[in-house]
């Protein structure tokens, strides 16, 4: 069956469905900007967001930085630590010091055990999702656009000088000839980078204008072929290149026959053929020796990874040994509790050969002086002004309960101080919600003592999921 690899994703439709829910929904990490590190990869004591958990935060740094480098493809990291103590924080933190061409991938263990795919297909997937193909494409030159021309005189000594050329004509003889013309301009001192000039077609006179930008649409109106400003190193470029990013499930979608390139936006992409992944596998190969192609081995992050079972963790440990694996990022909060699928108990539930693939960061419990520090950050990000008694209070409370669960009060008590046309929540909007809204002891607390009235009550059994 031939295949036609198509890579023209609409990739900027897609970008613009995200930015859209970004602006509406305040995230519960969408406080967090990065690690916080310096150059040194040392973690701030607050930085973008990040608050304390600094071990933690620079070991993500180190791995960071392999990731940044393509060292580390088909790796894995555990992050293990008590619940709300910033693993999935950690792991936003970063996907955002990533950037936008590094591909990060999110996925809530649980999610795989869907009716619509097998689970190692959404394994597939996922991994497929957090792989990049930078893909370089050569496009001519069209008018208007801004080419540069660039100058290497380190030969000389003099260092490089560097310039862009708006082009009037598409003609490339003529841009070569005016081209050529700057370089030798530049060469001969006449003029400097910076400077604006025309040069006239026919004579190749070259006229200095100034050093404005501003002036441009002047030369417009003086009718020359081209003006240039500024140049960098090298020479004339006769073609541009383009270079776009798309990850190897979206080629996989827009050449799977029975999906099309539409399903990346419903999501909806069911099960795609072995046969329809190798071809592009090959293809890609071919791109890549052709220097066409390049693979950027972004981050699958799977939150809650004791959620996965037996089956999946073979697989796992089979795909990271793929040479186009991404670098698996887990977070567990587990102690040593039961392998899915198994009657065996492991450390967070992972089985041992597993376990003995990763490199563990641990994350420990939140001093005081942190907590308060995240909940005022909080509190900006909600947009919620606050006495620093409430914050106090707020803070004992998180303490005593959770972090999250303070965290959530913060909306709740925003909401009651607005009813009673305060500007700032206090301390008695705090004790208000938290008198609402019980958390996990209390709730257990009142389970206790109403027990007899609740259905499939099971005090003193197990708690415990397979
Ligand atoms: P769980 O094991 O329950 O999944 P977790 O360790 O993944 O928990 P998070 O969800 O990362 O915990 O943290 C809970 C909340 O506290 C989130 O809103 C998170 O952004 C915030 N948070 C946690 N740690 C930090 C931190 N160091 N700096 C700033 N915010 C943090």
């Amino acid at each position: 069956m031939a295949t036609t690899i198509s890579t023209t994703v609409p990739g900027s439709g897609l970008q613009d469905v995200k930015e859209l829910t970004r602006m509406e929904r305040i995230g519960a990490h969408s406080h967090i900007r990065g690690l916080g590190l310096d150059d040194a990869l040392e973690a701030r004591t607050t930085s973008q967001g990040m608050v304390g958990q600094l071990q933690a935060r620079k070991a993500a740094g180190v791995i960071l930085e392999m990731i940044k480098e393509g060292k580390i493809a088909g790796r894995a990291i555990l992050i293990a630590g008590a619940p709300g103590t910033g693993k999935t924080a950690i792991a936003m933190g970063m996907a955002q010091a990533l950037g936008t061409d590094v591909p990060f991938t999110m996925l809530a263990a649980s999610e795989i055990f869907s009716l619509e795919m097998s689970k190692t297909e959404a394994l597939t997937q996922a991994f497929r999702k957090s792989i990049g193909v930078r893909i370089k494409e050569e496009t001519e030159l069209i008018e208007g656009e801004v080419v540069e021309i660039q100058v290497d005189r380190s030969a000389t000594g003099a260092g490089a000088k560097t310039g862009k050329l708006t082009l009037k004509t598409t003609d490339m003889e003529t841009i070569y000839d005016l081209g050529q013309k700057m370089i030798e301009a530049l060469n001969k001192e006449k003029v400097t980078a910076g400077d604006v000039i025309t040069i006239d077609k026919a004579s190749g006179k070259i006229t200095k204008l100034g050093r404005s930008f501003s002036r441009a649409k002047d030369y417009d109106a003086m009718g020359s072929d081209t003006r240039f400003v500024q140049c960098p190193e090298g020479e004339l470029q006769k073609r541009k290149e383009m270079v776009h990013t798309v990850t190897l499930h979206e080629i996989d979608v827009i050449n799977s026959r029975t999906q099309g390139f539409l399903a990346l936006f419903s999501g909806d992409t069911g099960e795609i053929k072995t046969e329809v992944r190798d071809q592009i596998n090959s293809k890609v190969a071919e791109w890549r020796e052709e220097g066409k192609a390049d693979i950027v081995p972004g981050v699958l992050f799977i939150d809650e990874v004791h959620m996965l079972d037996i089956e999946c963790f073979s697989f796992l440990n089979r795909a990271m040994e793929d040479d186009m694996s991404p670098v698996v990022i887990m977070a567990s909060n587990r102690g040593i509790t039961k392998i899915r699928g198994t009657k065996y108990t492991s450390p967070h539930g992972l089985p041992i050969d597993l376990l003995d693939r990763l490199l563990i960061i641990s994350t420990s419990p939140y001093t005081e002086k942190e907590i308060k520090q995240i909940l005022s950050i909080r509190c900006e990000e909600e947009d919620v002004e606050m006495t620093e008694e409430a914050k106090d209070i707020l803070t004992k409370i998180g303490i005593e309960t959770s972090l999250r669960y303070s965290i959530h009060l913060i909306t709740a008590a925003s909401l009651v101080a607005r009813k009673r046309k305060a500007t700032e929540v206090d301390v008695e909007d705090i004790k208000r919600v938290y008198s609402l809204f019980l958390d996990e002891k209390r709730s257990v607390q009142y389970l206790k003592e109403y027990q007899q009235q609740f259905m499939f009550n099971a005090f003193g059994e197990s708690m415990d999921v397979d």
